[in-house]
């Protein structure tokens, strides 16, 4: 194959995809130099169309959980695939899984399984509503839950219709789910929690445990079911749904990115009172029962389940935090950083918007580090702490070339339109 110009696709690409990439993985809100296309990865690296490789923090922003290529996992899918992938129905490997899942996560008696994490956030939704009759469903503002009309981020092509009972609370804020569900009355149908704040350009914010007790106890008291979107986070905590973590029981959760480690694939899983309304569905799709992600699944988390990979994500994980912080101050720097070590999010202080974050990592791309200045990052197995050595000598080069010029460092005019747009209440 012959390596092409990330140029010559981009413009070939400007002709025949709108804008020539869409969604949250378009580099259009990346800073300049920032590659669209890539053409292969393995283990922990990635490599752009024109060949050069990088230490990959964003894990394809979640599938990559064992590492990209995961021997184990690829025999798996390849074992099935061989057998049968999309067929006229599903494999004996759908149970398997559905079984493997009910063992694994503590809430779960039963699964259903999709593709996108939008599919699983989407019918917890009609699950809540079907189960209770009921129409208001409370989101915590500024969560991410896919790109349904129902939660889109984006304005265009959504009527206040698709949205008009979804209700906004504020995460870990007791009083104002309090007082949100308490305006919904007797609709309540859900309340739809992030297994942590992982929103982007702000901290993340583990969950408080008062705040997750007491939404249980809400939804226990009205009849609304608790729903965790572990889409971005599942597995990446807990061998189990995250807030086992604090104590508390979710009626429904919705998985995807990790479950295959890459294949395409997502769940809903929820608690024997949810099995009624689930089963009331009617919801499908023509790919949703392929075998081959199914069989990766299983695979995957036989893995996950007999190895110490939290241990190896923690470890590494406070080493980049605490080597991170160490080689910022070095030079002069104060970062903001956030959230479980697993998934951290790296900002500057004093930076409202973002210039000094896009500066680094503009620097660290340029030293084979790929890291996202305002999205949360994520951690993969196949990391090793030679990787996270590798990472911090760049980050001490980054910051020792961004210091100069700190001072004449520009915005990016591009993001400044979008929180611009976002202060306006655009979304
Ligand atoms: N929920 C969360 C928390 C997510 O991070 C995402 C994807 N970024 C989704 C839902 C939607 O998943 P998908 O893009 O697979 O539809």
């Amino acid at each position: 194959m012959t390596a092409q110009t990330e140029a010559s696709l981009r413009a070939r690409a400007l002709k025949v995809i709108p804008n020539g990439m869409y969604g949250h993985e378009s580099v259009a809100l990346l800073p300049d130099g920032f590659p669209q296309f890539f053409s292969r990865a393995d283990g922990a690296w990635i490599w752009d169309s024109e060949g050069n490789r990088y230490l990959d923090f964003m894990c394809a922003y979640g599938p990559n959980l064992l590492g990209y290529h995961h021997p184990e996992v690829d025999a798996a899918a390849a074992r099935q695939a061989a057998l049968g992938d999309a067929m006229t129905g599903p494999a004996p490997v759908m149970v398997d899984l559905a079984e493997t899942l009910v063992s694994m996560v503590g809430h779960a008696d039963w699964a259903m399984f999709c593709k996108n994490g939008t599919d699983a956030t989407s019918m917890a939704l009609m699950t809540a509503r079907a189960h209770t009759g009921r129409r208001i469903v409370l989101v915590a503002a500024g969560a991410y839950h896919g790109a349904a009309a129902w939660c889109t981020p984006g304005p265009m092509g959504v009527l206040p219709e698709d949205r008009a009972f979804i209700r906004p609370y504020l995460y870990n804020d007791v009083a104002s789910l309090e007082a949100a569900v308490a305006e919904a009355g007797d609709d309540l149908a859900g309340i739809f929690a992030s297994p942590f704040k992982h929103d982007v350009f702000v901290d993340q914010e583990l969950p408080d445990p008062a705040y997750a007790e007491r939404a249980r106890a809400l939804c226990d008291e009205t009849g609304a079911l608790l729903i965790i979107d572990e889409v971005r986070a599942g597995f990446r905590l807990a061998k189990d749904c995250s807030w086992s973590l604090v104590g508390v029981a979710p009626d429904l959760s919705c998985w995807g990115k990790s479950l295959g480690n890459g294949q395409p694939l997502s769940a809903l899983l929820g608690a024997e009172k949810a099995r009624g309304a689930a089963g009331s569905l009617y919801v499908t799709g023509s790919f949703w029962f392929a075998a081959t992600p199914m069989a990766a699944a299983i695979e995957t988390l036989r893995i996950l389940r007999e190895t110490d990979y939290l241990a190896h994500f923690e470890a590494l994980g406070t080493r980049l935090r605490v080597g991170l912080d160490a080689a910022a101050a070095a030079h002069g720097f104060t970062l903001r950083q956030s959230g479980p070590v697993q998934m951290p999010l790296i900002m500057f202080a004093q930076d409202p918007d973002a210039r000094l974050g896009y500066a680094f990592s503009q620097e660290m791309l340029a030293r084979g580090v790929y890291m996202h200045p305002w999205h949360n990052m994520f951690l993969c197995a196949a990391m090793t702490m030679a990787d996270i050595e590798f990472a911090l000598a760049a980050a001490d080069e980054a910051f020792a070339a961004l210091a100069p010029r700190r001072a004449s460092v520009q915005p990016s005019p591009r993001l400044l339109a979008l929180l611009e747009q976002a202060a306006a209440g655009g979304h």
